[in-house]
């Protein structure tokens, strides 16, 4: 068996599926896997990392692929299958380090709201792709998070957005930007380009008032602090980033009054995907970890994997990775796909969406504790390369508002609640 007998729907896995999953796939093997138990020391200069990332960005041009071709992209943007293929890349990706899936999804995040139909923005893609259309490897992030509180903010169904504290004002034609964010992936120095989450109008809950307005990092008035040493996911910076006096051009803001809450919303519904795809990735390594370990160790004379206490864990954990590849791949296809789910920033898609997300966040949290358990010391041996994808996941587990707005949201739709 290989990890490629697991679900997935194949009737709708994107063209390009066999391709570009194979070209990362080699490149996570040659590239990443071997180097990988070295990326803990590496959090803050990540000097084994970026070659890395320099080969999956910008030598294999992946950092261009949402773009439209006309200014110079692969025009993933306009695809049926935008996500759908996302999905297997990430998944390919975090199935060899979910921090680096991470570093390379956020890339997309708020580029989405600018590449993918409906919201193509072709005055804005030319304005960003040769920032990305180089030889070097080119990040965004996506500041929503505040000192405050990020769930709130990300609760934008409920609360609006009237808890944001970074503010736009419109000055002319330019946005004068102020505010602190923290946590955005690919700061602490990484990325070139920020999509900000902004009020126009302090403590308003008018759609109209949320403002996602771009900022290339090297905007005067910027300032992002050192990375944070984390737990886990050292090939994701991440820090505090400060907003002073940053004035960017009026039609730096995504999609407009409305259009931006809208844009925002659909965020959403693309994290949690990405989310579970790094998730299922890590769990696809675990199965292979698993499977070389409990094959050559013995026990009593037999494979550990012949004993009954051991397979009874091996089954349930092969069963959750072979359901959650289903469950994550149709997230994809709702966002694919809102003919037919309705819109990616629907209360009905978003709640489904993040109660799916947390579905594979749990089986996989619980998944590597049991796979602790059955290595024993081995597991938390670091040449086993399990101590580490359990420490990465967790976080995964608890970004993007936490258990409970994926909780509560799932709540508020399928019982009606109107206060949560
Ligand atoms: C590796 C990593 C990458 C990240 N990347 C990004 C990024 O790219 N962009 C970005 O903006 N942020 C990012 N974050 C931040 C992350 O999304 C936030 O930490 C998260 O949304 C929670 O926000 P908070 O930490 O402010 O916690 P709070 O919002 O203060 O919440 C604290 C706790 O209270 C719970 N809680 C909150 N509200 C309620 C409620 N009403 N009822 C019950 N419980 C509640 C939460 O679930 C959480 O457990 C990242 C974080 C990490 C660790």
């Amino acid at each position: 068996m290989t990890i490629d007998e697991f679900s997935r729907p194949e009737e709708y896995i994107s063209p390009l599926d066999k391709h570009l999953g194979s070209v990362i796939r080699q490149w996570a093997e040659e590239d990443v896997m071997p180097y990988r138990r070295r990326f803990d020391e590496d959090w803050k200069e990540h000097k084994i990392i970026e070659p890395a990332f320099k080969k999956l960005m910008a030598d294999l041009g992946l950092q261009m692929c949402l773009f439209p071709e006309e200014v110079g992209g692969w025009g993933l943007g306009h695809s049926n299958y935008t996500a759908t293929i996302s999905y297997r890349m990430f998944e390919e990706i975090g199935r060899a380090d979910t921090a680096m899936a991470v570093a390379f999804g956020v890339t997309f995040w708020p580029l989405t709201t600018i590449t993918v139909e409906p919201h193509v923005n072709i005055r804005l893609c030319k304005e960003f792709a040769p920032m990305f259309n180089t030889d070097k490897p080119c990040f965004s992030a996506l500041a929503m998070t505040e000192p405050q509180g990020g769930a709130d903010i990300e609760n934008i169904d409920l609360l609006k957005g009237r808890t944001i504290q970074t503010t736009a004002v419109l000055d002319g034609d330019e946005w004068v930007i102020n505010g602190h964010k923290l946590w955005p992936t690919n700061t602490g120095g990484v990325a070139d380009l920020l999509g900000v989450a902004c009020t126009t109008r302090s403590g308003s809950d008018d759609p109209n008032d949320f403002a996602l307005i771009f900022v290339p990092s090297t905007t005067k008035g910027v300032t992002q602090g050192g990375p944070y040493e984390k737990a886990g996911m050292a090939a994701d910076k991440n820090s505090d980033i400060w907003f002073e006096d940053v004035r960017v051009p009026g039609w730096y803001r995504a999609a407009g009054p409305g259009d931006d809450a809208r844009c925002f919303e659909e965020i959403i519904s693309w994290g949690q995907m990405g989310s579970s795809a790094f998730l299922t990735g890590a769990m696809m390594n675990l199965y292979e970890i698993l499977y070389k370990f409990c094959s050559e160790k013995t026990y009593n004379k037999k494979p550990l994997k012949e004993n009954d206490a051991i397979a009874a864990l091996l089954g349930r954990i092969a069963g959750d990775l072979d359901i959650c590849r289903v469950i994550g791949y149709q997230i994809a296809r709702m966002i694919d796909r809102p003919d037919i789910y309705g819109g990616r920033g629907s209360r009905q898609v978003i709640s489904k969406i993040r109660n799916f997300k947390e579905f594979i966040a749990d089986r996989a949290v619980e998944d590597f504790g049991k796979a602790m358990d059955i290595l024993g010391f081995y597991g938390a041996d670091r040449a086993w390369d399990i101590e580490k994808h359990w420490r990465d996941i967790k976080i995964i587990q608890l970004w993007m508002g936490g258990k409970q707005l994926c909780q509560m949201e799932a709540a508020r739709y399928f019982f009606d609640c109107k206060s949560l």
